[in-house]
C-alpha cells in the first residue's frame, strides 16, 4: 500500500470512516496527492496565477441549495482553468448507472437527505484520481464538504486556499430551486423563476430575472427529482443542521470569504470577481446571463 493510501486510510479510520481498500487507494491518490502539491503558501485570491509549485487554485464553494454554487463555480473554473467538481453531479452520475448503489442513492437523494460520508468520499476520491491521471492541477469543489466530518477529512489531506460562502436571501432559494430546469439534450442549465423581493430594512429590492432557454431547448426541459417544494425544504433544513457548522469550521481557520449575492448573474458576477481580485478578460461575456 502506498504512503498516500495509508494516509487517507488512517485519516478516515481516525474518524471511524470505513474506506474499502480499492477506494482507499483512490482516495489517497486523489485527495492526499493534492496535499503534496499544495505547499502551505496560504490564501491567494489572485486565482488566475499559478502557485510557485505549479499548481492552481484549490477552492471550495459553500452555500444553501439553490444559491448558485454551480453557476459561479463553473464560470470561475473556466476563467482559472481548473476543474469544477460538484459532488451533486457525481451523485447524479452514480444514480444513472443502475445497480444497488443507485437504488440506495435514489432513496436518500429524493428525500433531500445527505449521502453517507463514506460514499461521497469514495465518489470524490475516484473523480480526483481520474483528474490527476489527466494532469489536472487544482480544483473548485462545489457541494463538498457538507459535514464537519467531511471538512476534517479534506483538511487532513489537502490545504485549501479559499472557501467562498455564497449567501442569498432565504425567500429566493426555494423559488430558484423550484424554477431550475436542464435541457435533456444539450445539458444547458436554465431557470424559469422570476424573483422580485422587497428590500430588507430599507435595503435595495432584489430582482433576479429568469434565465430562459433558447427555443430549441424549450421542449426538452427537465427538472431534478429533488427540486420539488417539499424536498427543497428538507434540503434547506439539512443544510442548516449539518452544513452550516462547516462555515464556522473555515471561519475559525481564516479561510472563509462571505459573499452576499446582490441579485442575478449580471449584477453578481462582476462583484464576485472584484471580491476575489480577479480580472475578467472578457467583461462583455461576463455580464451576459
Ligand atoms: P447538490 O446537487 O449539491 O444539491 O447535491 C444533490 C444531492 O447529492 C444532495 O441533496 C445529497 O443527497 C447528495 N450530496 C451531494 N454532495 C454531498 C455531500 N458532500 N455529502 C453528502 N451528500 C451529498
Amino acid at each position: 500500500m502506498s504512503a498516500i493510501s495509508r494516509a487517507i486510510r488512517a485519516c478516515a479510520s481516525r474518524r471511524n470512516l470505513s474506506v474499502q481498500a480499492p477506494a482507499a487507494a483512490a482516495a489517497g491518490a486523489g485527495l492526499a496527492g493534492r496535499r503534496a502539491a499544495a505547499g502551505r503558501d496560504g490564501r491567494d485570491r489572485r486565482g488566475g496565477e499559478e502557485k510557485k509549485d505549479g499548481r492552481r487554485v484549490q477552492w471550495v464553494f459553500l452555500g444553501c441549495p439553490g444559491v448558485g454554487k454551480g453557476t459561479y463555480a463553473s464560470r470561475l473554473s473556466q476563467l482559472l482553468d481548473v476543474p469544477h467538481i460538484a459532488t451533486g453531479d457525481l451523485v447524479r452520475l452514480a444514480l444513472a448507472s443502475p445497480g444497488p448503489l443507485a437504488d440506495q442513492l435514489t432513496e436518500i437523494v429524493n428525500n433531500g437527505k445527505l449521502v453517507s460520508d463514506e460514499i461521497i468520499i469514495n465518489l470524490l476520491s475516484k473523480r480526483l484520481e481520474e483528474g490527476e491521471e489527466k494532469g489536472e492541477l487544482g480544483f473548485i469543489l462545489d457541494g463538498f464538504p457538507r459535514t464537519i466530518r467531511q471538512a476534517e477529512i479534506l483538511e487532513g489531506v489537502t490545504d485549501l486556499d479559499l472557501v467562498i460562502n455564497l449567501k442569498l436571501r432565504e425567500e429566493a432559494l426555494l423559488a430558484k430551486c423550484i424554477g431550475r430546469r436542464t435541457c435533456s439534450q444539450c445539458g444547458g442549465n436554465f431557470n424559469v423563476a422570476s424573483i422580485d423581493i422587497e428590500g430588507e430594512n430599507g435595503g435595495p429590492r432584489m430582482y433576479m430575472p429568469p434565465l430562459l432557454p433558447p427555443p430549441e431547448c424549450e421542449s426538452k426541459l427537465i427538472s431534478r427529482a429533488d427540486d420539488t417544494e417539499e424536498v427543497v425544504k428538507e434540503r434547506l433544513r439539512v443544510y442548516h443542521d449539518l452544513s452550516e457548522p462547516v462555515e464556522e469550521f473555515y471561519r475559525a481557520r481564516g479561510k472563509l470569504l462571505e459573499f452576499n449575492l446582490p441579485g442575478g448573474i449580471p449584477e453578481s458576477w462582476p462583484k464576485l470577481l472584484q471580491a476575489l481580485n480577479i480580472e475578467d478578460p472578457d467583461n462583455k461575456r461576463s455580464a451576459a446571463a
